[in-house]
């Protein structure tokens, strides 16, 4: 029996692997660049990614997108606005809640959120911040729900377009006891069904 987490493994893999080797081997030759990772292709300005697995009463929810689809910019925040617009992008990312409708009568319960917000202050040997010059950076946020009764799971609609308007397009790749199903969500279809 494969496991959920080993079904998400490789959903991630696919999604994310060739862009950690080349991170990885980037940092083996040259570590004054520690903090310039290599962008896989599927950083596309526009396009959010969604991954979902489900398996028993478990279901995992990983989204990973450009930063400039949350925020307008790709940069360390450098204005009080755009301060603002960073810290209410994380905030938003951690309410579940409002991003995803689940159906009630799966008695589904957020038991883990957690987001990987870019732009980390870098701080050399000495203890000064270093610029770190990135072209491109990715938020990430990660959903674990504990579900009652999986099998009314039929469906959920992703509301993260209102929150989020420059999000043109989030492609979603979808693991459950029905197989692998790819979905593509827009502004004005964000319904994903199973
Ligand atoms: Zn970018």
């Amino acid at each position: 029996m494969i496991k959920i987490r080993t079904l998400f493994a490789v959903l991630l893999a696919v999604m994310i692997y060739p862009g950690i080797v080349a991170y990885a081997q980037e940092n083996a030759h040259e570590h004054e660049q520690d903090h310039e990772t290599e962008y896989h292709e599927s950083h596309v300005h526009g396009t959010s990614e969604l991954l979902l697995a489900i398996e028993g009463h478990q279901m995992e929810i990983h989204f990973q997108s450009p930063a400039v689809n949350l925020l307008g910019f790709e940069h360390k925040p450098q204005s009080p606005t755009q301060q603002q617009r960073f810290s209410s992008a994380v905030k938003t990312l951690a309410q579940a809640d409002s991003l995803f409708s689940l159906p009630a009568e799966a008695e589904c319960e957020l038991e883990k959120a957690d987001v990987q917000a870019p732009f980390e202050d870098v701080h050399d040997d000495h203890g000064h911040e270093k610029q770190a010059e990135q072209e491109h950076a990715d938020f990430s946020a990660h959903y674990h729900y504990h579900c009652k009764h999986t099998s009314k799971l039929t469906g959920l609609n992703v509301n993260m377009f209102e929150h989020f308007p420059l999000i043109e397009l989030i492609r979603v790749q979808a693991l459950s006891d029905k197989g692998q199903q790819s979905f593509e969500l827009h502004s004005d279809h964000r319904q994903i069904e199973m």
